[in-house]
């Protein structure tokens, strides 16, 4: 039968060929394809047998063909390990937009959430407050923050590209987009399920409270309460806000003068740094108020390998903001899977499951590790088996000393050395 993308195409000979090695190929292997030896299924992916002459999706082949054609050392399904942003619906309002990836797109994902906001020159995102923690990084342009803390202080900055803040949870907050054209900002969550439309908003709190005791509350004529929004803001326009310095002096005595809730993560110096490329590791030992958010900035040169390693207290939850990798994650009963990652991509790393990243393209690639937790950890698997005693090492890899002894005798975060 022909394919059902090729019905009014002439059906070429070499197909016909093709269809009888298939045949001759099932009767091989087909009846034993759980008992496959690693020979088999090497030989498998040579000549014909990877061929697909059916309907294909080209663009999107294009961009993920590890996801479709993985090594022939994937196996099993460990469950969804990527989603991207340009897949999630962009809520638009005047001054701006939001879309998010969390549990419901990436189901595994329990611990975090991501959010990609966009707010024009002069927006804001509505003050309002929720029950996550909230880590961000600016990726273009610059935006006024404020976050007041329950004793009544307000903290107030300016942040650009690559600086990082965080609020806790609970703590009222705004975003501001400044000149001259705005921003785009990514937020993380504590919460896989967090979601950027049930946040605590001030029109709601005042919209849903009777006239009767807002004016016992503000002192405020009954009249003032029809004026108040109706419903939600959200995110709407409003004039630029004049310098910072004014902001700050208008505050005065409550002003929170200790700049602990904003970060410059792009300009800090590398925390490891190697042939193969960077990282920058923020927790709360460098950023203190950013109690249960960590995150490691990654950048690996063309060619460099994140190496393989796991972190032994959470999962991973992964923002790819520039360049192409790819990454295999290995976890328990010999379940493996490969997929390609590119810009605007989010990756999902289950809790404690061994993965590595290479960079597959011509340029730098750059990528965040997030993880709910105080501190960043992982685990070196070059490390571990350098600490091996020799028989010990031996029995487990079956090889000879010298080879064994050959390989990186410390972590690498980021190979070549
Ligand atoms: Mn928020
Ligand atoms: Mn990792």
């Amino acid at each position: 039968m022909k394919p059902i993308n090729e019905i009014d195409a002439q059906q070429p000979v070499s197909r016909r060929i093709f269809a009888g090695a298939a045949l001759a190929g099932a009767s091989l292997f087909g009846a034993n394809a759980m008992a496959q030896t690693r020979q088999e299924e090497i030989a498998g992916r040579k000549g014909k047998s990877t061929s697909d002459p059916g309907p294909e999706n080209k663009t999107l082949l294009g961009e993920n063909p590890s996801s479709n054609m993985p090594p022939f050392t994937d196996h099993g399904n460990p469950g969804p390990i990527w989603f991207s942003f340009d897949l999630a619906p962009k809520r638009v309002q005047g001054g701006g937009w939001t879309h998010q990836v969390t549990q419901r797109e990436l189901p595994p994902s329990k611990d975090l959430a991501g959010v990609n906001m966009r707010l024009t020159a002069g927006s804001f995102r509505e003050l309002h407050w929720h029950t996550a923690n909230e880590w961000a990084i600016m990726l273009t342009g610059k935006a006024r923050v404020s976050v007041m803390q329950p004793n009544g202080k307000m903290f107030i900055d300016d942040v650009g590209v690559g600086d990082l803040w965080y609020f806790p949870a609970g703590y009222p907050h705004s975003i501001q987009g400044l000149e001259d054209d705005g921003c785009e900002f990514l937020l993380v969550f504590d919460e896989g399920n967090f979601s950027e439309d049930d946040t605590f908003l001030l029109s709601e709190f005042l919209a849903h409270t009777s006239p009767e005791i807002l004016q016992k509350n503000t002192g405020w004529s009954r009249e003032v309460f029809d004026q108040l929004p109706p419903t939600e803001l959200y995110i709407f326009e409003a004039p630029l806000p004049g310098p910072l310095e004014d902001d700050k002096r208008f505050l005065g005595e409550h002003l929170e003068t200790d700049g602990k809730y904003t970060f410059k993560m792009a300009s800090m110096p590398p925390t490891q740094k190697t042939l193969g490329g960077e990282a920058r590791v923020v927790d709360s030992t460098n950023f203190p108020v950013a109690l249960n958010i960590a995150a490691a900035m990654v950048t690996i040169k063309p060619g460099g390998l994140r190496e393989m390693h796991w972190h032994p207290n959470v999962s991973e939850w992964q923002y790819w903001i520039k360049g192409k990798g790819r990454m295999t994650v290995v976890t328990t009963g010999a379940k493996a899977r490969t997929m390609d990652f590119n810009e605007n991509d989010v990756g999902f790393v289950p809790t404690m499951a061994g993965h590595s990243i290479e960079n597959t393209g011509t340029e730098d690639l750059v990528f965040l590790e997030m993880f709910k937790t105080s501190r960043y950890q992982d685990v070196s698997l070059n490390e571990w088996i350098a600490r091996m005693p020799n028989k010990m090492a031996e029995a487990h890899l079956r090889l000879p000393e010298s080879t064994i002894r050959s390989a990186p005798q410390n972590r690498i975060a980021i190979l070549p050395k």
